[in-house]
């Protein structure tokens, strides 16, 4: 059965890294697009894991050659999407999550029509705010950048297929558990699974 796409966007802090890889180590057949960016790691971010962490150079070289099915600007930063990664991935069959901002879900949804699209809703902005203050990674600066990024991001929900809340944690991950299995019995998925019934001799 083809794998599917499923691209993920949240505002910054509402908890979608830490969902995704929840999901994935519970969903064996799930693989992560690892984009590539022109930020810095932070504390424990393995590069290419989390990230191909690449300099601006290096950034604009691969765009020029085509090698971005999407990039954008977020936060200051340049962030991409291989054509080589999600290809790879695909050709061995698995589920690829991709972790986009709404600029690249936007983008995605044009190339993958048929993409499943989650977008994570924080309980509040209160919340956002304390969680990245909590992650303890980003100054006050970036943290003041990515709150009203938020904004502009949430604004965009209403374009996804579904939109999880990230209040419980296990609570999301179920959920996004739940959509997964729901989109894997799409009958689209299944055709040639009917039409060998529909040919088969009794
Ligand atoms: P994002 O990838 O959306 O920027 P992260 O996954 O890095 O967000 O989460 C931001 C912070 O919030 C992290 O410190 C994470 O541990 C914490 N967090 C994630 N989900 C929850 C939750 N349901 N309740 C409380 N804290 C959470
Ligand atoms: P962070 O710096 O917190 O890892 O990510 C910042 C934002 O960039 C998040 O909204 C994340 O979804 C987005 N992002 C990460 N990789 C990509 C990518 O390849 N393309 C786009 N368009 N956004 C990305």
């Amino acid at each position: 059965m083809k794998g599917l796409l499923v691209v993920f966007s949240a505002p910054s802090g509402a908890g979608k890294t830490t969902i995704i890889s929840r999901v994935r180590a519970v969903e064996p057949n799930c693989a992560f697009s690892v984009s590539h960016t022109t930020r810095a790691p932070r504390a424990g971010e393995v590069e290419g894991i989390d990230y191909h962490f690449v300099t601006e150079d290096g950034f604009s070289d691969i765009e020029r050659s085509g090698g971005f099915v999407e990039w954008a600007h977020v936060h200051a930063h340049r962030y991409g999407t291989s054509v080589a990664e999600v290809d790879r991935q695909l050709a061995a069959g698995r589920d690829v999550l991709f972790d986009v901002d709404y600029q690249g879900g936007r983008a995605l949804m044009r190339r993958y029509p048929d993409a499943v699209t989650i977008f994570v809703l924080p309980p509040s902005m209160a919340e956002i705010r304390r969680r990245l203050q909590g992650r303890a990674l980003d100054d006050e600066a970036t943290i003041r950048l990515r709150l009203h990024n938020a904004r502009i991001e949430i604004a965009t929900a209403g374009e996804y297929r579904f939109t999880v809340t990230n209040e419980e944690l296990d609570r999301a991950v179920e959920d996004v558990r739940a959509i997964l299995r729901a989109e894997r019995l799409r009958s689209s998925l299944h055709a040639a699974r009917i039409r060998q019934l529909v040919a088969e001799e009794v």
